[in-house]
C-alpha cells in the first residue's frame, strides 16, 4: 500500500480554507476529511492545489518542424526523443497527454513499464493525411524520399481507410486523427482547403465509433470543419478560422474544440530560429491572431472547449504558455476547466481531471494563490504528483 497526505493545500475552486487531501495506491480518498497519521506527508503550507493537467494535442514524436525530416529520422531518434519531450511535458504537471499524430505500442509500453517519467499517454497513431494532403511531407521538387510514417501516413480512398482505421485501433490508437485542411508546416496545401472526401470521412468514423471511440480532425476553415463534422467527426484541432454558423454546427453536434494557440505564438516569435519555412511563416500569419477569435465564437455558440498545444520541435517548451494564451480570452477559470475536467470528458476518462475521492491521484501545487496570482500557473514553480507519488518536488 502507498499513501500521501497533502497538508494545507487550497484546492482550486472549492472554498478558501487550506485542506488535507490524502490518497491510497494512486487513487484521493479523501478531501478535507479524518486522515490516518501513518500517512507520510506534504505540506503545501497553503499553496494552490490544481488537479494533473491535460493536454489534448501534443506529438511526441514530432521532434521536427521538418515532416521530412522526421520522416526521415531513424526510428531510435524520434523515441528516445519522445521520451525527453514527454518527461518534461509531466514536469510541467501535464500528467495526461493525448497525443494526434504519433505514438504507437511499444512507445505506450515503455510508459507503463515505467522506463520514464512520463504522462498518462493516449495516442492515435499516425495521422492519415491524403496524398499532397497536410500529412504528406514529400516535397513538390524532389521524388518520393524515404518515409517511415511514425507520425502521418497517407492513405486515400474508402478502402485503404478501412482498413487503415481498423489496424491503428487494433493496435491500440486511443482514437483516429485524419488531417482534413491543409496545415501550417506542410509545404503544397493552401491551409483553408478541405481534404478527404466525404466518404472517407465517414468510413474513418464509422469504424471508430464501431469500436467505441471516435475520430478528431485537424482543420482550420469553416468549409473545412463543416466537411468534417457533417461527416461524423467528433472533435476539431485547431479551428482558428472559425465562424459564427460553423460553431453552432458544432455545438449542435456536441463537437468538441481543442484549441492549440501555443503552436502559432511560438512559430510567431521563433520561427526563424527552428525552421519554420517562409510557406509556413506566411500560413501562419493566417491563423495567429484568429485563434483567439474562435475561442469566443465557440465560447458564445455553447461549443466545449478543451486545451491543447501542438509544439513541434524545440517549441516544446512553450507548453505552459498556452495556457496564458487561453486565459487571455477565457479567464483563468475557464482555462483551467478546459485543461482538466473538459479534456478528460473528450478523452473518455472518467477518473481524472478533478481532485475528488474515487479520482487518480495526480495533482499540481503551487506557492501561492493561484486566484490572485494567475501567472503562476505558466511561471510559477510547482511540485507535481502523479498517480499519488510526487514526482517534482
Ligand atoms: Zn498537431
Amino acid at each position: 500500500m502507498s499513501e500521501l497526505l497533502v497538508a494545507n493545500a487550497r484546492v482550486f475552486g472549492a472554498g478558501k480554507e487550506p485542506v488535507n487531501v490524502y490518497a491510497r495506491d494512486g487513487v484521493v480518498v479523501s478531501v478535507g476529511g479524518e486522515v490516518p497519521s501513518s500517512a507520510p506527508v506534504l505540506d503545501a503550507w497553503g499553496g494552490t492545489l490544481i488537479p494533473g493537467l491535460l493536454d489534448a494535442h501534443c506529438h511526441a514524436y514530432g521532434s521536427s518542424m521538418s515532416l521530412e525530416e522526421l520522416e526521415k529520422s531513424p526510428m531510435s531518434w524520434i523515441a528516445l526523443k519522445a521520451a525527453q519531450r514527454l518527461s518534461r511535458a509531466l514536469s510541467r504537471g501535464f500528467t495526461t497527454v493525448r497525443d494526434v499524430a504519433g505514438g504507437d505500442p511499444g512507445l505506450a509500453k515503455a510508459i507503463a513499464c515505467g522506463l520514464f517519467p512520463a504522462p498518462r499517454y493516449l495516442y492515435t497513431g499516425p495521422a492519415l493525411s491524403q496524398t499532397g494532403g497536410h500529412g504528406d511531407g514529400r516535397h513538390p521538387l524532389y521524388d518520393d524520399p524515404p518515409y517511415c510514417g511514425c507520425n502521418t501516413n497517407v492513405v486515400d480512398g474508402v478502402d485503404a481507410m478501412r482498413v487503415r482505421v481498423r489496424e491503428l485501433l487494433s493496435k491500440g490508437a486511443h482514437a483516429i486523427k485524419l488531417l482534413t485542411s491543409g496545415g501550417v508546416i506542410s509545404p503544397t496545401d493552401p491551409i483553408e482547403v478541405p481534404q478527404y472526401s466525404a466518404a472517407e470521412i465517414q468510413v474513418a468514423a464509422e469504424e471508430a465509433e464501431r469500436r467505441g471511440t471516435y475520430v478528431t480532425a485537424h482543420a482550420y476553415s469553416p468549409r473545412a470543419i463543416t466537411h468534417s463534422v457533417k461527416n461524423g467527426v467528433r472533435c476539431i484541432e485547431h479551428g482558428n478560422l472559425l465562424d459564427a454558423p460553423t460553431a453552432a454546427l458544432m455545438a449542435e453536434t456536441g463537437t468538441y474544440l481543442v484549441p492549440t494557440l501555443a503552436a502559432y505564438d511560438a512559430m510567431d516569435r521563433r520561427g526563424d530560429d527552428v525552421g519554420l519555412t517562409p510557406v509556413g511563416r506566411e500560413k501562419n500569419t493566417q491563423v495567429l491572431v484568429a485563434g483567439q477569435e474562435a475561442i469566443r465564437l465557440a465560447r458564445a455558440a455553447g461549443v466545449r472547449i478543451g486545451f491543447g498545444t501542438d509544439l513541434m520541435g524545440d517549441l516544446e517548451d512553450e507548453q505552459l504558455q498556452g495556457l496564458r494564451l487561453q486565459a487571455e480570452v477565457e479567464g483563468l477559470e475557464r482555462t483551467l476547466e478546459a485543461a482538466t475536467v473538459t479534456n478528460a470528458a473528450l478523452m473518455g476518462l472518467t477518473n481524472v481531471g478533478r481532485v475528488e475521492p474515487g479520482y487518480a491521484a495526480d495533482m499540481v501545487i503551487f506557492r501561492g494563490d493561484l486566484a490572485k496570482d494567475p501567472e503562476l500557473l505558466w511561471n510559477g514553480a510547482r511540485t507535481v504528483i502523479q498517480a499519488g507519488q510526487v514526482v517534482v518536488a
